[in-house]
């Protein structure tokens, strides 16, 4: 068990520093789809699985704020950054693979190239699942990403993660994980890589990936977002919730609830923070008002100090 040291900024600062893959006063924005967000006071961003487990040796003994981002398409960050260390995996990209349908897949690697180089060239389950979700697979994990057709996990043998009680090996089993939801990756700990195993499908995979590609085109709003902000609440959907309560083309600066699709909210015009968190604010405020229900952020809020999900003292998730 890993024991926090009472943080002494200066001695941390020190280390931070001293790795090669460290930065200071990094702007975060250009690493977000929202295209929104100051900068941190230090970003690692390492290369490889080494590198990575140095940098959270460091973080995982200290009570300063950290985070890990992995491709920024679920995220919306505080314009006036974060006060802490940023994790950075997209470097990290190491592919393998491993016999029998079977694939080593580090954090870093895109799961859209996942889709078309290893899903669609062998003729694999999943397209319907998993195409046009942009992001890391590091981030897919940890969301457990999917559609109605599936979810990741649904492929997933097992994943290699870096906890504060060292490096575990997690066999990935159904009761581990649900909709947009997993038990396996808590907020303390790092997706390192996970082995997939896919399975031949016995329909042209091709025809399927076309079809979700031009649906999403056709359905879902282009420009900076983060898709759905907020998850489907049980038994309906909250993009039909929001747009019931009028809220369709609402804006707040320079974002804008989609008039094409009501659950997403869109950086139109150089969108500041409070403007994005403030049209979220309004569809919980109003669903909650007209139907009762308590909307859930599926997209995660980065403020200054920590992350709206795991923040015990910030209170706008419950309602
Ligand atoms: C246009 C658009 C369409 C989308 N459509 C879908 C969709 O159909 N289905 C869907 O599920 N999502 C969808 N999303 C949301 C998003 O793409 C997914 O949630 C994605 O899997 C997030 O991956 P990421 O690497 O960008 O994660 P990030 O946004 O960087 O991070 C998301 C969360 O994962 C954590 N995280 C990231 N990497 C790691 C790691 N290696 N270890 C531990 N924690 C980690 C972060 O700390 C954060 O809490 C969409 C987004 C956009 C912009």
């Amino acid at each position: 068990m890993s024991i926090k040291e009472p943080y002494n900024k200066k001695t941390f600062e020190k280390e931070l520093l001293s790795l090669p893959f460290c930065l200071t006063n990094y702007p975060l924005a250009p690493h977000t789809y929202y295209n929104i967000g100051g900068t941190a006071d230090f970003v690692l961003i390492p290369k490889n699985e080494e590198e990575t487990e140095q940098a959270y040796s460091l973080l995982k003994t200290t009570s300063c704020p950290h985070f890990v981002l992995g491709g920024g398409t679920n995220i919306l960050i505080s314009d006036k950054g974060f006060r802490g260390v940023i994790l950075f995996t997209s470097q990290f990209k190491k592919f393998k693979e491993l016999g029998d349908d079977r694939y080593f897949v580090s954090s870093g690697i895109e799961l859209n190239w996942i889709v078309k180089e290893v899903l669609l060239k062998n003729n694999y389950e999943g397209v319907g699942a998993l195409t046009g979700i942009p992001g890391s697979v590091g981030g897919a994990l940890y969301m457990n990403a999917g559609t109605v057709n599936g979810c990741i996990c649904d492929w997933v043998e097992s994943v290699s993660l870096l906890t504060p009680n060292g490096k575990k090996e997690i066999y990935i089993k159904p009761k581990l994980y649900s909709y947009r939801s997993q038990t396996f990756c808590s907020n303390k700990d790092v997706i390192l890589s996970a082995i997939f195993h896919f399975k031949k499908a016995n329909t042209n995979q091709n025809l399927i990936y076309e079809h979700y590609i031009n649906r999403r085109k056709e359905k879902q709003p282009q420009g900076h977002c983060c898709g759905s902000v907020f998850k489907n609440p049980s038994g309906t959907h909250a993009g039909k919730l929001i747009e019931e309560c009028g809220l369709k083309g609402t804006r707040y600066g320079g974002a804008i609830i989609s008039p094409v699709h009501a659950n997403f909210i869109v950086n139109e015009n150089n969108a500041k923070f409070d403007d994005v968190f403030s049209l979220i604010q309004l569809a919980k405020t109003k669903v909650k008002e007209k139907f009762g229900i308590i909307l859930e952020e599926e997209v995660r809020i980065l403020f200054e100090d920590g992350c709206l999900q795991y923040c015990p003292h910030q209170t706008t998730n419950k309602g």
